[in-house]
Parts: C-alpha cells; structure tokens; sequence
C-alpha cells in the first residue's frame, strides 16, 4: 500500500516537472512569419514573389514548409518557444548550403515509388533544397505480379497523417490480372488515391495486356473520378505493348495518360519520333522524363544526340512532366545525402548548360538542356496542376 502511494506522489512528481518544463520554455518575441524572414534573410536567402510558382501569403513561411522546416498545419502568426526557433535554425543550417537560390519553389514532383519502411521525410526534405514542395508517390509493390503493393498503399496511407502528409500526392497500384482489379482502384480512391499507377508493360513485371476487358473496367473508374493513369510501358521491347497502349489512349479520351521515361523511348536507342507520333495522335497522353535507376544508360543517349533530345523536350513542352523514379524503401543506401544528389542530377539537366553527376559512370561531366524559365515553369508545375486537376 505504502508503496503504491510513493509510486503515485513520484508519478505526480515527473508528470508535474514535465508539465513546468514546457510552461518555462520562454515564448520568442516575434511571431513565426517575422521570425523566418528574419532568419532566412541573415542568412542570406533573398526569396523573390516571382520565384513562386502559385501564390504564397508569406515566401518565408510557404518556404520553411517546403524545406520540412516546419509542418504544413503552422500559420504566419503563431507564436513559437525560444526552443522552436533555435531548433528551426538548427535546421536551416544544416541544409543552407545546399538550396537552390535561383531557382523555382512549388515544383512538382510527378514520379517517385514508396515501398513500407521508406522514409518519405528525408525525401521530402532532400527534394525541398530544390524547390520541390509536393510529389507523386506510388506504392507499388515487386515483379512479377505487383505483390506487396497493398501493404505498400496501406503504410502511404498512415504516411498521410504525418506533420508532411499535405506534400505527398498518392497514386494507387493494381495488379492488372486481378479480377477485382476496378473495384479496388475505386476503394483506393475513396481512401485518398490521386491517381492511378500501372505497372504491367515494365519488362520485369507480369505481362498481363493493358487493353484486356479486366482493365477496361479499370480505364473506366479512372474516366469516372476523373484521375490520370500513369504507365511505365516499354513499347520498343514489348511486342504489341504499342498497338494495346493506341487502342486504350483512343478508346479512352477523357482519360489522360502518363507514358513514363519519354513513352520508354531512349532506352534502347533514341526513338523519340515515336513518342512524337503518340503526342500527336493523342491529345489526352503526357510524358514523364524521369530517368530511375536508368540514369547512366540515359546519360549514354543524352551525350549521343542532346539536341535531337532537347529539340523534342522543346517541341513537347506542355505535355511533358518532371519527375525522378527513385525507389524509396528499396535501399538503406539512400539517405538524405544519396536523395540529395540523385534528385540534383535531374534538376540540373533541366536547367544548366553544364552538370556533374555520377551513378556508376566513369565520366561525371554532362551537359545539360538549359532550359527557358518558362518551359521549367510548365515541366514543374504548369503542367502537373492540368494533369492533377488542381
Ligand atoms: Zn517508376
């Protein structure tokens, strides 16, 4: 008895000294909006309104929250302990010499995978150094058959509920010879799905066909909420792949269509002309240029001929999209350092006349597309927000 109560009077104790600790962490005397500008600008990052792809109430706040900084939910005019603000500090100097300063804030980011156990966090603060605030993420799961996929989906979900589940856009993945295929991808919906990823067409997976009856029903719920479906789809490997990708992009106008890697055209040779006859046969298709794991055989076509790449990066402007193909969960290897480069290698491609990145090549020099401002405005997020429907 006389135990017990000891016990209790320690617990009311620690529970108290808790509770006081809390209360005695002196508030900072400015609010969160005075304190960031302040703080970015003596560290010398200048934001400029027109570096901002959508407009922001406050460029310090909206970039704190880009950077992972601080969670979404935080308004301009919160007050914060003395505690908060050094840790704040603390994390801006970690990553300062790594953001992008002339660059665009807002971008997003349209193709990466999550696998459980991925952490979702580092990526997003990795890819917030360049401007990054929002990205696609697709819980798909391991060949042949997409298994894995749902425990994939259902860990995204929690993922969610995170201080940084507003920066995460969630596409759903099938297995597409799963007969209750169209039925799952309206639950996934309901449960907050933006898109939908397809995975058959990647040589590695199943080779159920894309133009099936199964998968009609699926195009169909797709047409009905209204979300784009993203494909992988190896048409120059895959025999009869390309005339199954034709009939479903025609029979299905009111979806759009997301052919990955430039319609997986540069991956055995550069066949851009291709994927320029499916742009222009079919108005509801886009493409991604993400690179992936492929990045060194890309590296190997894009020395080959970068004009003839770029022409058609230039000719397809507002049907193309920016995304980078990394595989989070896959390896410990990719910590925030690893994300960082690997993301850095795709930007700079983008937007510099010359880049160093090196994923297992002998020769880190590149040279980039240097593009316009104002294609790297739609790539990064004019054209998103149309597929997205934002
Ligand atoms: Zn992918």
């Amino acid at each position: 008895m006389k135990k017990a109560v000891i016990k209790s009077i320690l617990i009311f104790l620690l529970a108290s000294s808790i509770f006081l600790t809390n209360c005695n962490s002196p508030m900072h005397p400015q609010n969160l909006g005075e304190y960031l500008q302040d703080l970015f600008i003596s560290n010398d990052v200048v934001l400029d309104e027109d570096d901002f792809l959508e407009p922001v109430d406050n460029l310090y706040l909206a970039y704190a929250k880009i950077l992972g900084l601080i969670p979404s939910s935080y308004r301009s005019g919160d007050r914060i302990t003395e505690k908060t603000a050094e840790q704040i500090s603390d994390d801006l100097l970690a990553v300062r010499d790594k953001l992008l300063l002339d660059g665009l804030y807002g971008k997003i980011d349209m193709h990466e995978h999550y696998r459980k156990n991925g952490s979702i966090d580092t990526f997003l603060k990795a890819a917030g150094c360049f401007g990054i605030s929002r990205v696609v993420f697709l819980p798909t799961g391991s060949p042949p058959d997409n298994h894995g996929y749902q425990a994939n989906w259902e860990s995204m979900l929690e993922q969610l509920q995170q201080p940084y589940g507003d920066r995460i856009i969630p596409f759903c993945t099938i297995d597409e010879a799963d007969p209750n295929a169209a039925e799952l991808v309206e639950q996934y919906i309901q449960e907050g799905a933006r898109g939908l990823k397809l995975i058959g067409g990647h040589p590695d997976f199943y080779d159920e066909p894309l133009n099936s009856e199964n998968m009609y029903k699926v195009y169909q719920v797709a047409a009905k909420y209204d979300i784009p479906v993203l494909l992988h789809g190896s048409i120059m490997t895959i025999e009869g792949l390309k005339e199954q990708l034709e009939q479903v992009y025609s029979d299905f106008p009111e979806v759009t269509f997301i052919h990955a890697h430039y319609c997986s055209t540069i991956m055995s040779g550069i066949n851009l002309d291709v994927c320029a006859e499916l742009l222009d046969k079919y108005p509801n298709l886009y493409i991604d240029l993400s690179m992936g794991g492929g990045i060194a055989r890309y590296h190997k076509y894009l020395r080959q001929d970068l004009a003839k790449i770029k022409n058609f990066v230039v000719a397809y402007q507002d049907r193309i999209l920016f995304g980078s193909d990394i595989i989070l969960g896959l390896s410990e290897t990719k910590d925030f350092n690893w994300l960082y480069e690997r993301i850095k290698c795709d930007i700079d491609l983008h937007e510099k006349a010359e880049y160093t990145c090196e994923f297992g090549e002998s020769d880190r020099d590149h040279e980039g597309f240097n593009l316009d401002k104002e294609i790297l405005k739609k790539l990064y997020y004019e054209n998103p927000k149309k597929v997205l429907g934002f």
